[in-house]
């Protein structure tokens, strides 16, 4: 078990052309489930190979608990990988390429031959593998492939665990399953584990901290609670939460703001201050979650907006609907019990409280 720091890491490709991650700081803690939340070619995968060792950092430090390791070999760092692309030996069997990271020669006394069959076994059964050992990984379908790397990933107790989108290619329901199982195998192991995904809903049921990585930078790091209530900019607040949180700019007027359609929402003394000191030409960004719009009746004085619903997608016992008003096409979620129908005229309210305010020009919340 380690802490794994980052200091001040970046790596570039095709001589400098592809700014891969730029500058990145990051602190895991000992023992803890770390998702890298971001969509692809964010830097994730380059995250992993730079802590397995497996690319060179070229700016930066890498340290596992107080020793620096950015030069160390892979096989130096005791971590022990999955890779997205599987990266099997294809000339063994499923069972061969499970023993194979306890076989290895620096653990050549660690194992018998008879605890590592039964490890093998335990690691297959636990994956759902355990009739395909004598199969070679062509004679797999992608799903199964992807069991295979993380078991191996599994099989043995290193300092760290680093998956890198370990279950993306498996159904729906496998993915579930396999979700529950990662998470209770990393309970009881107690070892630090870097897990990457582009799927919000994942990173939030899984992670004890996580980070949100775009274009080579982070953007925000903190637990699921604090990113999903409190995102630090414009672009996790989009990426953070399905249907995305609704985005559009409102102008602050007097004491009140001033929303798209006409409508004016009075606000507190203090919070006109924090915003009009943040504003930009009186412009802000105001962010909604779907959940914290309010559908009423078109003629409600409580109304904000007034418009027409467009659609409506059931999702079992809640519903999206997508509302087209005169500027700007907003979403909600509500029970479905509750949900209008499709081409219904609807009033929108909301609470100034549950309202994120973002700076227009650096797109960073407003504290
Ligand atoms: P992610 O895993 O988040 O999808 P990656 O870490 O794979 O993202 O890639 C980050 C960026 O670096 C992307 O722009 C990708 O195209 C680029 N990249 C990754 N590996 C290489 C490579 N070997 N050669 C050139 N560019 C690369
Ligand atoms: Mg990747």
């Amino acid at each position: 078990m380690a802490k794994i720091t980052l200091m001040n890491v970046s790596k570039q490709y095709k001589g400098g052309a592809i700014q891969a991650l730029k500058d990145i700081n990051l602190e895991i803690e000992d023992g803890k489930f770390f998702c890298l939340l971001g969509p692809a070619g964010a830097g994730k995968t380059t995250t992993i190979k730079l802590i397995a060792g497996v690319e060179p950092v070229d700016q930066g430090k890498i340290f596992m608990d107080d020793q620096e390791v950015t030069h160390l070999l892979p096989n130096q760092r005791d971590v022990a990988v999955a890779f997205e692309t599987y990266a099997l030996y294809p000339q063994r069997t499923v069972r061969e390429n499970l023993a194979f990271p306890l076989r290895a020669p620096i653990r050549r006394k660690e194992w018998s031959e008879e605890q590592i069959q039964a490890r093998v076994e335990e690691i297959a059964k636990l994956l759902g593998i355990e009739d395909l050992l004598d199969r070679l990984p062509r004679q797999l379908s992608g799903g199964q492939r992807q069991r295979v790397a993380l078991g191996r990933a599994l099989v043995r107790k290193p300092k760290a665990y680093l998956l890198d989108e370990p279950i993306a290619h498996l159904d729906a329901k496998l993915r579930h399953r396999m979700r529950g199982e990662l998470r209770r195998i990393q309970l009881e192991l107690g070892i630090t584990t870097v897990y990457t995904t582009p799927d919000q809903l994942e990173a939030l049921s899984l992670a004890d901290q996580m980070a949100v990585i775009n274009e080579g930078k982070i953007e925000q790091v903190g637990s699921p609670a604090e990113i999903y209530q409190r995102p630090a900019n414009v672009f996790v607040a989009r990426f953070v939460g399905d249907p995305p949180m609704n985005i559009f700019h409102a102008e602050l007027e007097d004491a009140t703001l001033c929303l798209f359609g006409g409508k004016k929402l009075g606000i507190s003394e203090p919070l006109f201050s924090k915003l009009a000191s943040a504003a930009v030409e009186k412009s802000l960004i105001i962010g909604i979650r779907p959940r914290d719009i309010r559908v009423l009746s078109p003629s409600s004085a409580e109304a904000l907006w007034r418009g027409q619903v467009k659609y409506v997608q059931v999702l079992g016992e809640t519903s999206i609907l997508t509302v087209s008003t005169d500027s700007y096409e907003v979403r909600i979620k509500v029970n479905s019990q509750e949900a209008p129908k499709r081409g219904e005229a609807v009033g929108l309210g909301f609470d100034v409280r549950d309202c994120h305010f973002f700076d227009p020009r650096s797109e960073r919340r407003i504290d």
